[in-house]
């Protein structure tokens, strides 16, 4: 019940920040606009909205486990795909993030799966997309412990999830002509970093850095 009168307390506030002044929602009341569709992880931990500090009408967001997006092929789950071609073909968004995060537990059940039966495995099932991430993460990395191969397919399966948004014909065409660009971003839990990829450096880099590192500079 605390739990309840919290999120009616933030309401009150989202209505008084948001709603009280009849310019600044104006346009929102007529319809959305978003510039960037995230496609994010359902962790408690990850909220698009909060990391980036966006007000309503900002973000189109799409969050599944392990923030996975399935190649394009006629079977691919149409929840995650109908989202994203919204996003893309009626809204024309003019960029997509990739969000992962440390400490995934979708990753975490993709490389140590348990097992269930399959008719109750969603989250197995689900992680299938992911497989290919798996053994490769496995054949290269077997030499490492399991939360080094976890970090490795954390990263790997954002860079997994932008390889398959290409093959959605429209993302590619968007793509190629200018109109969208794609992005990897992934949320250091731990440090607090929040990385992104260069496809130039063939790596993640910090778009921000780490609280430890920034206060070391600054001192
Ligand atoms: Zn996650």
């Amino acid at each position: 019940m605390q739990e309840i009168e919290k999120f009616i307390r933030g309401f009150n506030r989202f209505q008084q920040q948001y709603l009280s002044e009849s310019a600044r929602f104006d346009n929102l009341r007529r319809g959305q606009q978003p510039g960037t569709l995230i496609i994010g992880c359902c962790d408690s931990r990850v909220d698009p909205a909060l990391l980036t500090g966006s007000d309503p009408g900002d973000l189109f967001v799409v969050r599944n486990i392990a923030n996975l997006v399935p190649p394009c092929t006629p079977d691919a789950p149409p929840g995650v795909t109908s989202a994203i071609e919204f996003a893309v073909c009626s809204l024309e968004v003019a960029r997509i993030i990739v969000l992962g995060h440390a400490g995934c537990g979708g990753i975490r059940a993709l490389m140590a799966p348990r097992r269930l039966a399959e008719e109750t495995d969603f989250v197995g099932r689900w992680m299938r997309i992911a497989e290919p991430v798996r053994q490769r993460v496995l054949n290269e990395l077997h030499h490492k412990t399991a939360d080094a191969q976890n970090k490795a397919c954390e990263l790997a399966s954002i860079l997994h999830s932008l390889d398959n948004l290409l093959t959605y014909p429209w993302i590619r065409r968007r793509v190629d002509a200018g109109k969208l660009v794609l992005h990897g971003w992934y949320f250091d839990i731990g440090s607090g970093a929040l990385l992104a990829y260069s496809s130039r450096k063939q790596e993640f880099l910090p778009l921000v850095c780490a609280l430890d590192a920034e206060s070391a500079a600054a001192a």
